[in-house]
């Protein structure tokens, strides 16, 4: 591989992010991978594919958690790496279904639980993400609370404790990370 034409930067005041360390020309690919997490937000939940998020009028229904759904076969296979935790998750919370921070965020936490690291994570990784958790209201924060009991709940099946985690992760600070950059994974149809 190519070596990297941006490199990671940190700010004391103004947050962290990439610079180009090499002559750019315009429009020129300068990373490309699969994102860390995704997943389809509830406005699209049963109308796109839970893999390749394509709308279709008839998609097919995980036998098991009956919540992702997909439009082939062949996507189904695909994405039972990714969804074979979550969805025994997803089958224990029924009839309820997570909010869609949440649903994302125990995506993030088994993908970063694997031990081959996901192509995106060599640029900028999760642990990079800025929480901002110093600059939120104290709503906010009680909201992010919230969210972190939510989240111990729905991934009670995966994650009975901190060594089902990664390494110093903290829920509460990955909410506020997730939250922030949410609109990053918001899909559209
Ligand atoms: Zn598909
Ligand atoms: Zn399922």
């Amino acid at each position: 591989m190519e070596p990297l034409k941006v490199e990671k930067f940190t700010t004391a005041d103004r947050g962290n992010g990439l610079r180009a360390v090499a002559q750019l020309r315009p429009g020129e690919l300068l990373f490309r991978s699969d994102p860390l997490a995704y997943t389809v937000c509830k406005g699209s939940r049963g109308v796109v594919c839970d893999h390749c998020l394509i709308g279709k009028e008839k998609l097919m229904r995980c036998s098991q958690c009956r919540v992702a759904k997909y439009c082939s076969a062949k996507c189904q296979k695909k994405a039972w790496q990714d969804h074979k935790r979550e969805c025994k998750c997803l089958k224990s919370c029924k009839p309820r279904y997570p909010p869609d921070s949440v649903r994302l965020l125990g995506r993030v936490v088994i993908r970063l639980m694997e031990e081959t690291p996901s192509e995106s994570e060599k640029l900028y990784s999760f642990n990079d993400l800025e929480s901002n958790i110093n600059k939120l209201t104290e709503d906010k924060k009680e909201g992010l609370r919230q969210l972190a009991v939510t989240f111990q709940h729905f991934m009670k099946e995966e994650i009975q404790d901190a060594s089902h985690l990664p390494p110093s992760f903290d829920i509460f600070e990955a909410f506020a990370k997730v939250s922030v950059k949410f609109h990053l994974f918001a899909v559209r149809v």
